[in-house]
């Protein structure tokens, strides 16, 4: 597979780009991707809206919530056109991506200038130069052709995400995901450090592999080399603090990945396994590839390794033909692992996927009723989690002034529990030990220890 680099041009100029962000990981690198490629045309980065001469919208289309936002989002832009022509708007990603959906929203939103989907992100400059010197122009190409070496300028940024592989092939019926992001491609290994040990020489000191499925990293590779593999190697890089990775499929999650993350001095103990549901016939119908049994059986063989796991997942409610005793048992699973974390979602039905056309689609207010019920029992067991770490010692990185209480700092523990505490702004980017002092369902509350002694307020 062919590697395109890109050129870097030293541009200089007053304009301003506004880059807002739905979605997943893979979509927030995207968008930070284009940002770059904006800056390279000489676009200063800015979070003020009215003050842009160019504003990206990367998008998701993974719940219907979620489009319906973003179109919203594009058709408050229609006003700051009005105000100022030379304004450029464009819209990127995977709602666009999908099958069909272009015209319509070309429809829809006449005032966007630039439509690009997620396969041609490199062409960016491209269509914006076209966009000034012609016109409009709508870019959705069906298949990417090669994995091109993206761009990335970033200097002093703590923790950042890195791409590992593209795409997906397991094609859960829900999901949209395979439809929008194509088959799954590998980078290479050395692109992929070369690029971390980059972005640690510019300050970095965490990265989180992205990946769809990383545990299926390297499938198309020969020789074999596979994520265990890939996380030893980057474990050993000089300078890198912390390094996380997401999502695991639970399929793929080997005995030899496990214990390489017990192993890594780098590698922080938390896996997010999305369970997706606790009930066999569901998760059958989903095309998970895996049993309720088999996932407790990987649960219990994590915790034995890595006792101190932090584990977190999703689950959707509502699945087609999801029964009250189907949910009763994505209940029991929940109480059973206890997870620090667990997303949840209502089942959204995504025109083009298997499960939109089952049968046995579940009443909105069922729903909505499930829902409440599971974010009840993993509020507690979430509180619960916290609670337990309350009088404990642990590793913190800090990140920086807390956004609800900016006196104080935050940081993250290797399990990735936010902790908020009061410290010097010198801390900013060391890891240091942090004494837990108080659980809240979300956060917890720690004092520094220098030198044995906890911090004199
Ligand atoms: N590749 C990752 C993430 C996929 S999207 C994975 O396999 O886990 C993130 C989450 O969105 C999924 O884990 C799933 O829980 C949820 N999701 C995907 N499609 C959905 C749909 N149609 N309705 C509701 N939730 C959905
Ligand atoms: Fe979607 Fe399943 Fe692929 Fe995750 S593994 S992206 S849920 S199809």
């Amino acid at each position: 597979m062919g590697v395109t680099k890109l050129p870097k041009s030293n541009n200089q100029s007053d304009k301003k780009v506004a880059t807002i962000v739905f979605g997943c990981q893979m979509s927030e690198r995207d968008a930070e991707t284009l940002t770059t490629l904006s800056a390279d045309l000489g676009y200063k980065p800015t979070e003020e809206l009215k003050e842009a001469d160019l504003i990206i919208i990367n998008t998701c289309c993974v719940r219907e919530s979620a489009e319906n936002k973003i179109l919203g989002k594009i058709g408050e832009l229609k006003r700051l056109k009005e105000n100022n022509p030379n304004l450029k708007i464009a819209v990127s990603g995977c709602m666009v991506q999908q099958p069909g959906a272009l015209a319509k929203l070309q429809k829809r939103a006449p005032h966007v200038d630039i439509w690009t989907g997620t396969h041609n992100l490199h062409n960016f400059p491209a269509m914006l130069e076209h966009s000034h010197a012609k016109g409009k122009i709508a870019e959705v190409v069906d298949t990417p052709l090669a994995i091109t070496e993206l761009p990335r300028r970033e200097k002093g940024k703590l923790r950042a995400f890195v791409n590992i592989m593209y795409g997906c092939n397991n094609f859960c019926t829900y999901c949209i995901v395979p439809h929008v992001r194509g088959r799954e491609r590998s980078r290479p290994a050395a692109e992929i450090i070369g690029e971390i040990k980059d972005l640690v020489a510019n300050g970095c000191r965490e990265v989180t592999l992205l990946g769809q499925n990383v545990n299926s990293y390297g499938q198309d590779f020969t020789p074999t080399y596979d994520f265990a593999d890939l996380l030893q190697e980057v474990d050993q890089i000089s300078g890198l603090a912390r390094v996380r990775f997401t999502t695991s499929h639970p399929k793929d999650l080997s005995d030899k990945l496990i214990e390489s993350i017990a192993q890594g001095r780098h590698l922080c103990e938390h896996i997010h396994l999305p369970v997706q549901s606790g009930s066999n016939s569901i998760l059958k119908s989903m095309n998970r590839q895996y049993t309720r049994e088999y996932y407790l059986s990987r649960v219990a063989k994590i915790r034995e390794i890595i006792p101190d796991v932090s584990l977190t997942t999703d689950i959707i409610v509502g699945f087609p033909g999801e029964s009250e005793d189907d949910f009763a048992q994505s209940l029991d699973l929940v109480r059973q692992v206890q997870y620090s974390q667990a997303f949840t979602f209502l089942y959204s039905k995504r025109s083009g996927t298997l499960a939109a056309v089952m049968p046995d689609q579940v009443p909105l207010d069922v729903k909505k009723r499930r829902l409440q019920e599971l974010m009840k029992i993993q509020t507690e067991a979430s509180l619960k989690w916290r609670e337990r770490m309350v009088g404990r010692i642990y590793e913190v990185l800090v990140e920086g002034p807390s956004k609800t209480n900016p006196e104080r700092l935050t940081g993250r523990t290797r399990g990735n529990e936010l902790v908020v505490f009061n410290g010097d702004s010198e801390l900013v980017g060391k890891l240091i030990p942090v004494q837990m002092t108080e659980a809240g369902s979300w956060t917890l509350v720690g004092e520094v220890v220098y030198n044995g002694h906890k911090e004199q307020e």
